[in-house]
């Protein structure tokens, strides 16, 4: 084992080169007792200098807990294959602290400043995902601070196991993840990637199909699988292999944008951290709305400011203030509705899903990623994937003009019927238009409302439609 101070990464009070676990002891003692200072009736939120919510949050008095201590790799076990990470260390900072040790986490979600709890408590998908799952079935164990002001470690088994089948999906309700002992792979210098294009929304789900199944193509292994659809007839798979060498590789962090190389060429090799933040550069596609793939801008701004948190700081901003959408209305633009949403649709159903969607909503490029729940025989009850099936997580992050006649959140809610419809299931990381009879059916009520009595029975934290839907 690895203790913290030989590994790479930002500086920070738990980097301590002696005492990692006393210092993580004494920063756990201090935020309990802070948590349990805050008077009954005031809420709690995370003061955390990242997000990637895209919900609106109600205004009013919130006491904003200091978890900064909970922000770094604490230690690392190459050969055991697992690290204990704090809750708010974001992947970018796991990945740096991870990589010259020779592994990374199984799942790496794809934005830099996703962070450990946040993945684990609001689900998390990559490319990897097909093969490992989501973040939360590689956890060993975790510390939570329960809304009860308890800190409990949740495993598999034993007495916290409630909690632990409970917290994907609980976005903070139950309580926060401080630590977590996650599982790690190794990793070889580069990714080599091939970017095969397919004609049809059916082509590319039966290619998913078989890729998830055989995991091999053109006779090498498949370590990493996601798609891009550019249109009804150009849709592509990107497959990629770990590899110990590369002719060359890309560089996607400045000049060169990496999703329209997937258009352009249909072999590539990334270093492996470059793959692992291939999307983060231009937010998948999303910088365009930012003017970043102007070429001068593109310079002017340069690597610091390419970057999917500078992004999503731009868009708070905007979501604040309103200010283009003021100058819009002014220039007699039509009101937009935001569709910032993930979905998972079972495999079989995707084309159907895709055909449906590109009638609907106006909305390309997607990303697409398949996963696979890991374990058949567990149920993550807040989430419950049915584990004989392929799913299909489809993102898309833009806005389109309101309909004429139809309400402001018309393209949303036909997301939200229709991936119903079709036995997928839809992340609540962004907007949800549910009423509460559907929520509670969609997302296991019963299970929550058990889980909640037991470890927040003061309701000291928000309930789940409470924040996921009306934004508390
Ligand atoms: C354009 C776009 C692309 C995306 N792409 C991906 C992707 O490729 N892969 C992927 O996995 N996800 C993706 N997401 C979704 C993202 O993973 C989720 O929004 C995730 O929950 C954000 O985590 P965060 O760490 O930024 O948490 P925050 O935004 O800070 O918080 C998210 C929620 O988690 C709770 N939370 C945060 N930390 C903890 C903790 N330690 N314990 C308990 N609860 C906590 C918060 O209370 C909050 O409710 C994408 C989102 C967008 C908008």
């Amino acid at each position: 084992m690895v203790a913290n101070p030989e590994l790479r990464g930002t500086a920070h009070p738990l980097d301590k080169p002696s005492g990692t676990t006393n210092a993580y002891e004494q920063a756990v003692d201090e935020l309990t007792r802070s948590y349990r200072a805050v008077p009954k009736g005031e809420r709690v939120r995370l003061a955390k200098k990242s997000s990637n919510l895209f919900r609106q949050r109600s205004a009013g008095k919130v006491h904003r807990l200091d978890v900064s201590a909970f922000g770094s790799v604490l230690s690392v076990d190459p050969r055991g294959r697992w690290a204990d990470v704090g809750g708010m260390a974001t992947y970018e900072h796991i990945v740096d602290a991870l990589l010259p040790h020779g592994v990374m986490p199984k799942v790496v979600p794809q934005l830099k400043t996703i962070t450990l709890g946040g993945a684990l408590s609001g689900l998390g998908i990559e490319s990897t995902s097909f093969r490992s799952g989501m973040p939360h079935e590689t956890v060993i164990d975790m510390d939570v601070l329960t809304g009860d002001g308890r800190v409990v470690t949740a495993r598999p088994e034993g007495e916290h196991s409630d909690l632990f089948y409970g917290f994907p999906n609980s976005y903070g309700t139950l309580g926060y993840a401080l630590r977590a002992r996650i599982e790690v792979e190794p990793v070889s210098p580069y990714v080599r990637l091939r970017h095969v294009r397919f004609d049809s929304f059916e082509e590319v789900a039966e290619a998913i199909g078989v890729l998830c199944e055989t995991r091999r193509f053109e006779g090498a292994p498949v370590d990493f699988l996601d798609g891009t659809v550019f249109s009804r007839d150009e849709c592509y798979l990107s497959v990629g292999t770990w590899s110990d060498t590369a002719p060359l590789t890309s560089d996607y962090t400045r000049d060169a944008i990496y999703y329209k190389s997937i258009q352009q060429r249909s072999r590539d090799w990334l270093g492996a951290r470059d793959y692992l933040w291939r999307w983060d550069t231009d937010w998948f596609w999303c910088s365009k709305a930012f003017y970043a793939q102007n070429p001068v801008v593109r310079r002017l701004a340069g690597r610091r400011f390419l970057r999917s948190d500078v992004y999503w700081k731009i868009m708070a901003f905007e979501e604040r203030y309103k200010i283009k959408a003021r100058m819009d209305a002014r220039r007699g633009q039509p009101e937009r509705e935001n569709v910032i949403q993930d979905v998972e649709v079972p495999v079989e159903r995707l084309a159907e899903f895709l055909d449906g969607f590109t009638r609907e909503v106006p909305i390309l490029p997607v990303w697409l990623c398949p996963l696979r729940q890991l374990d058949p025989a567990v149920t993550w009850n807040l989430y419950p994937l049915d584990p004989s099936k392929t799913y299909v997580n489809v993102g898309f992050w833009s806005s389109v003009p309101v309909r004429d006649g139809a309400g402001p959140s018309y393209h949303n809610r036909w997301v939200e019927d229709e991936v119903e419809r079709l036995d997928g299931r839809k992340s609540l990381y962004s907007t949800a238009f549910y009423d509460p009879e559907r929520f509670w059916a969609l997302y296991n009520g019963p299970v929550y409302r058990t889980l909640k009595d037991r470890y927040d029975p003061d309701s000291r934290l928000a309930d789940l439609y409470a924040k996921c839907v009306k934004g508390s």
